[in-house]
């Protein structure tokens, strides 16, 4: 593997969880321990912490209580310890947009004024939240909106599970007082890291804010219901299955290196044959885990039959679905959607071969919250092709 590479982000290293400007700490995404640690650090007992956390995480995870007053079940004196040393806070909505089709975007901004957005997507059996975990992205798929945009920094996990926050904050999915915690509906039921950036460039914090939602005390979704989508950062895909744990999805795209090469640049540093190898021996992959493969339909790009033939043969061996997503145009974008007939016949062909193989609607278009459509608001001025290959050596 060539070492000059810099396909590997120059990210701007932000401590993990960064004090605010008065000193105070945000408890939203500290990890147990990063929390026990800090709880010590402020002045709890070492032998009370284990339960303060425990009790610490339910009111802000489970409850949504971001005002410490409102913990009734600790102590004056220590609710006022912890307003001294902590907040609880969640990135600032700035703007929400409702499409036709029930799909909500919300725009938020983080420290340091950078903008991110979340979309929610409501279905018939379930919920889906797309949060992001960069703003903008190091890597320039030639198809996506957010790979034009230069990468600002990565998102902290406080940052990441916020986003989560935010949207049960809009959807009113807290658990009242007096209400058992499963009294309401989950409506957001499933996560997807599929908004903007590239999760596994930023592990740690990913990571760090998916065990925050897997945890039974936090936000408690199954880690059946999170699915980490990566363009394929291969030397990170084996620790995904360890540390997380969560469902994978590949954005896979073409089925030659040529194509694939201009699709997803990082095929350059990692090709399709390194990439199956890695997946191939994903620890996690079984016939009730399938390892999703993502491919955008691009007319006259990589929609043939032909492509849908080499799919399978390449993907032989490997528990998967295909999720065949429709092109989504953006201003100034390179790309046609195919035809819905050639969808279809791609889609047949797979399905004759054993695979699932839906198509994903796009949702929310009205809004630009489709899939690569999104981008922060105050980053719109484009940078053209040549000027991010300048920066980014691809
Ligand atoms: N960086 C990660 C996750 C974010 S992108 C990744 O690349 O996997 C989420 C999915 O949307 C990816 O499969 C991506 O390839 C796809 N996508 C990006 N731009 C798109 C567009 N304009 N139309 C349809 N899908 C797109
Ligand atoms: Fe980044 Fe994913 Fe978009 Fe590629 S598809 S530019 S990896 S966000």
């Amino acid at each position: 593997m060539p070492t000059d590479t810099p396909i590997n982000p120059d990210v701007t290293a932000l401590p993990r969880q960064p004090r605010r400007e008065d000193g105070k700490i945000n408890l939203i995404g500290l990890t147990r321990e990063g929390l026990r640690d800090h709880l010590i650090a402020a002045g709890t007992p070492e032998k009370q912490a284990r339960m303060r956390v425990n009790q610490i995480w339910q009111w802000i995870y489970q409850k949504g209580i971001s005002d410490f007053g409102e913990m009734t079940n600790l102590a004056k004196p220590y609710r006022a310890l912890l307003d001294e040393n902590f907040v609880i806070e969640r990135p600032e909505v700035i703007t929400k947009q409702v499409s036709a089709d029930g799909t909500r975007k919300y725009l938020v901004r983080i420290a340091g004024g950078h903008e991110v957005e979340i979309v929610y997507i409501p279905e018939t059996d379930r919920g889906t939240l797309c949060v992001s975990s960069q703003v903008g992205c190091t890597l320039t798929c030639s198809f996506c909106h957010t790979g034009t945009q230069k990468l600002v920094r990565n998102l902290t996990a406080g940052e990441i599970v916020g986003q989560i926050m935010v949207a049960r904050d809009d959807l009113d999915e807290w658990t009242q007082p007096g209400e058992g915690s499963d009294a309401r509906p989950r409506l957001v039921s499933n996560i997807v890291l599929m908004g903007m950036g590239e999760p596994l460039y930023n592990f740690e914090n990913v990571r760090d804010a998916m065990k925050i939602a897997m945890d039974p005390e936090g936000i408690s979704l199954s880690r059946r219901r999170i699915t980490l989508s990566t363009s394929g950062v291969v030397p990170e895909i084996a620790r995904t299955a360890d540390e997380i744990g969560c469902q994978l999805a590949i954005s896979f795209h073409a089925t030659t290196d040529e194509v694939r090469d201009k699709l997803v640049p990082i095929n350059k540093r990692w090709n399709i044959a390194e990439l199956l190898e890695a997946l191939r021996t994903y620890p996690k992959a079984s016939n009730s885990e399938r390892i999703t493969f993502e491919y955008v339909m691009l007319k006259d790009v990589n929609d043939s039959d032909e492509d849908a033939r080499r799919l399978i043969k390449l993907i032989k061996g490997i528990p998967a679905k295909i999720n065949l997503i429709p092109f989504n145009e953006w201003p100034g974008s390179p790309y046609e959607r195919s035809d819905w007939e050639r969808i279809e016949s791609f889609a047949n062909i797979i399905y004759k071969a054993g695979y699932a193989s839906p198509i994903r609607t796009p949702r929310g278009e009205d809004i630009m919250a489709a899939c690569g459509q999104l981008k922060s608001a105050t980053e719109r001025a484009r940078k053209s092709r040549a000027q991010i290959a300048a920066e980014t050596g691809l």
